[in-house]
């Protein structure tokens, strides 16, 4: 789960991580006002699931309240990378000397935290990465041993930080850390980590990423999702706790089980099609289940083409065509569907499907097969 800049900063400012006050606003009016109540210069800030709010004109420091009401106008509606701005965050103004980068990641391949610090701050960090590849300085955390001092002290040499001013950095680096730890986050991104011109830092930016396995355990950061932001289906999913995912391509993906769906994402791919989502029914897959996961698959506009892609083990084959027969009852199918089944009762089930002969529905032996003819439809569809 992405947070917003202010949710972020709220963690922040509870572990102990200066940020400057600012106040959350929907509209003009709200935007004002906070600008009132901060006094002084103010910034006026898009707050959207995505980055380079700066570049396409999200971020406005500005001197008075008139001024900011001027700027939320602005930035209220604007589009950044396809999300629209509802909600601004207006901060105090700080006096900025330098914009640092910091951030805690996970290095999948190493299987460990990995932290990254670079004195070229306020940048996108990937043209960092690709241009300046010394500046970035890299290391990992061991998380049997967590994270120590030489930590820090390592990670601030290695970035070339001034060594006048690392003993104000190091605890943030650690309290970032601990943070990360703590709110069990897949991403913790300070960008940029500011050197004030009075010598203290403070965090300017915070984008945060918690692991939605872990919500659970976060009833605080659950109930900062803001439901109008979410994707439509992948809400309608999470409310009947069903796995599903956006993608961008047009044939729509249903299937049993995480490995099979994903490894019909791959065949789709292969049969030159592209996925438009993806949703597991997981196991047992009663009508009713089978019904809600369709009818999710196919409320997204861009699917043309729907492939049920179904292995029987536990799972019954003839049990999953039955719902299927049972849901076309329930559901209106505006695209066509392909069906494979294998596995345990494939037979009967694709018996009950011939027997139907539902003219939505095509049947193929192999996942190679089910997902040509998907392409296919979708193709003829679009
Ligand atoms: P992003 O472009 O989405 O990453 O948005 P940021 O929150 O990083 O803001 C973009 C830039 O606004 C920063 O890099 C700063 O250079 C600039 N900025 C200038 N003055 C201020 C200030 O007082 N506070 C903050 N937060 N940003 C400022
Ligand atoms: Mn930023």
């Amino acid at each position: 789960m992405d947070l917003y800049e202010h949710q972020g900063k709220e963690l922040f400012a509870k572990a102990g991580i200066p940020v400057a006050a600012g106040h959350v606003a929907y509209s003009v009016d709200e935007a004002r006002a906070a600008a009132e109540q901060l006094g002084g210069v103010v910034v006026v800030k898009s707050q959207v699931l995505t980055g380079g709010r700066g570049k396409a004109g999200g971020v406005k420091v500005v001197k008075d309240p008139a001024a900011a009401a001027e700027a939320a106008e602005a930035i209220l509606g604007l589009d950044i990378n396809g999300h629209i701005t509802r909600r601004l965050y207006i901060e105090a103004g700080v006096k900025i000397a330098k914009e640092y980068y910091f951030s805690v990641t996970f290095d999948r391949s190493a299987k460990m935290p990995l932290l990254m610090l670079t004195t070229m701050g306020g940048m996108d960090v990937e043209d960092v990465a690709e241009n300046h590849p010394d500046a970035l300085a890299r290391l990992h955390v061991d998380p049997a041993l967590g994270y120590r001092g030489f930590h820090g002290a390592q990670l601030m040499s290695k970035a070339g930080i001034p060594v006048e001013e690392r003993k104000a950095l190091a605890p943030l680096l650690a309290t970032l850390y601990s943070v990360f730890e703590r709110e069990e986050a897949m991403l913790v991104e300070v960008n940029p980590l500011v050197l004030l011109e009075d010598g203290t830092f403070l965090a300017a930016d915070a984008k945060v990423t918690i692991d939605d396995n872990a919500l659970f355990r976060h009833a605080d950061v659950e109930a900062m999702r803001d439901l109008a932001a979410a994707d439509p289906q992948e809400q309608a999913a999470r409310e009947h706790d069903l796995a599903y995912v956006k993608l961008d391509g047009d044939v729509g993906i249903l299937g049993n089980g995480a490995g099979l769906v994903m490894s019909t994402v791959d065949v789709i791919a292969q049969a030159g099609g592209r996925p438009a989502n993806f949703c597991d029914v997981g196991g047992g897959a009663s009508a009713e289940k089978i019904s809600t996961a369709l009818g999710i698959v196919l409320s997204d506009e861009k699917v043309n083409s729907v492939l049920f892609n179904i292995f029987g083990g536990i799972t019954r084959c003839d049990e999953v065509a039955k719902g299927l027969l049972g849901a076309l009852e329930t559901t209106e199918i505006r695209a066509p569907i392909v069906v494979r089944l294998d596995g345990t009762n494939a037979e009967e089930g694709r018996a009950l499907l011939a027997e139907a002969a539902r003219p939505e529905i095509t049947v193929e032996k192999t996942m190679l097969e089910a997902a040509a003819t998907a392409v296919r439809l979708a193709k003829e569809a679009s």
